[in-house]
């Protein structure tokens, strides 16, 4: 995303409204390090408790609106870890 990118402007408007909306209701997330841990590093079941959490978020729908339009390159977002695919392993001979 370049800078001042239409995606870019709707994904800071996006952001701005979902910090709006977690000044008084915090995030279902909130000081759980797992949804800023790399993707590669998260467990299945892990992941399985994270999409729980989110489900039951009141912050789900600005959060995954952000989140869609943004397409961030770290994190877990409303149900989704976003990053960088996984490195294909190298076939051994
Ligand atoms: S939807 Fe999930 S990632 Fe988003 S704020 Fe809520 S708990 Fe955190």
């Amino acid at each position: 995303m370049t800078r001042n990118s239409p995606r870019l402007t709707e994904a800071s408007r996006k952001l701005e409204a979902l910090t709006r909306a977690g000044v008084d209701t915090p995030p279902a997330c909130e000081g759980d390090d797992a949804f800023i841990a790399d993707k590669g590093t998260l467990l299945p079941h892990e992941l399985s408790r994270m999409r729980l959490v989110c489900s039951r978020c009141p912050l789900l729908e600005p959060c995954g609106d952000y989140a869609r339009t943004a397409r961030p390159e770290a994190g877990y977002w409303a149900g989704m870890a976003y990053g960088r695919p996984e490195k294909a392993t190298a076939k051994t001979a």
